[in-house]
């Protein structure tokens, strides 16, 4: 059993993670601001500290707890805003995390667990992408999560601090038990967004370009299940404890779904067409995504259970039901 102080642990990947932490006999607490976190979100054997990772004694308070390890998911993550108002994003997601750091220095924790982002990667230079593929993001979320995996590298040499930094591919799905209540605010990604076209509360979707240079011109990613990548943390936390290694580990599926094959998906579990059109290309997106996921396996042990779209679509769907 492990004590966990989850960063971001009311939020939709958070709470995934807080659940299977659980489920997992270890002991959680829970850090967050509910800025995009819900309480709704929250588990009853589980500990909350209201607190912002820019309030520093809000942190250290959480620190104090005889944390064994944490877990920091606390981040903005809309990429369009994060070109807009950088600021808010240097803030939230650099200087949090410089707060979270130092704040484990202080008090002598030792393993951290980092939510990243296949954004550090930028435009694909090969496919499938694997974790020495030269970081280069081209917006600035990506480049937020890049300089927090250099951050933690830094503190690893100079502080003797061990981390595994996640590279999430495209988090979609919820728990299939739907223990998870609160379901995202404001979605910006294609599945949540085809899910609220299917219940009425949007007219339309869009599909960004067809005239990609895959198999049907549409945009290809790799969709890995939330519950998977809650897997994955825990199995990270286990891993550090049992050595000072740190690493970058990608988490996807290592399979692509093309936007067109996700609205057919969608519509064949629904049972219902759904209205859309085709729109021009979205700016800054690779015709195609696809992880190479083998590093997580050998470190980890970790693979992606889910591995039929249609499963996935599932869970979310199942949260309208
Ligand atoms: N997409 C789309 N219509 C939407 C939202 C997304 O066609 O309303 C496409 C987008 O261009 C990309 C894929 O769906 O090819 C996944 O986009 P999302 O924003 O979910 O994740 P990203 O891959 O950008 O992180």
């Amino acid at each position: 059993m492990v004590k966990v102080l989850v960063i971001g642990g009311a939020g939709y990947i958070g709470s995934h993670v807080v659940k299977d932490l659980l489920e997992k006999g270890h002991q959680v607490v829970v850090f967050d601001n509910f800025s995009t976190g819900q309480e709704i979100n929250l588990f009853n054997n589980a500990e909350l500290i209201k607190g912002d990772i820019l309030d520093k004694t809000a942190l250290e308070m959480a620190m104090s707890q005889n944390i064994d390890a944490v877990i920091h998911m606390a981040a903005k993550k809309a990429v369009g805003e994060s070109m807009i108002n950088p600021g808010l994003y240097a803030d939230n997601n650099i200087t949090g995390s410089i707060n979270i750091l130092n704040a484990m220095v202080q008090f002598g924790v030792k393993h951290i667990v980092f939510s990243s982002s296949a954004a550090v990667y930028g435009m694909p230079q090969y496919l499938p992408v694997d974790e020495k593929h030269q970081r280069n993001p081209i917006n600035f979320y990506g480049y937020t999560k890049m300089v927090i995996e250099d951050l933690l590298d830094w503190y690893s040499k100079l502080k003797n601090i061990n981390y595994i930094a996640l590279r999430y591919f495209n988090a979609v799905g919820y728990a299939a038990d739907k223990s998870i209540k609160g379901k995202e605010k404001n979605p910006q990604n294609l599945l949540p967004i085809i899910i609220e076209t299917a219940t009425g509360s949007r007219e339309s979707f869009q599909i960004f370009g067809k005239d990609y240079q895959t198999a049907d011109g549409t945009c290809e990613r790799d969709y890995i299940h939330v519950s998977d990548l809650a897997d994955a943390h825990e199995k990270s936390i286990l891993r550090l404890m049992k050595d000072d290694s740190s690493y970058c580990l990608n988490l996807g599926s290592g399979r692509t779904v093309s936007v067109q094959q996700m609205t057919d998906a969608c519509e064949k579990v629904i049972g219902k067409k759904l209205k859309y059109q085709y729109a021009p290309r979205r700016f800054g997106d690779p015709d195609k995504l696809v992880s190479q996921a083998d590093l997580a396996y050998q470190i980890l042990g970790w693979k992606a259970k889910y591995t039929n779209i249609e499963d996935i679509i599932q869970t979310t769907w199942n949260m309208e039901l």
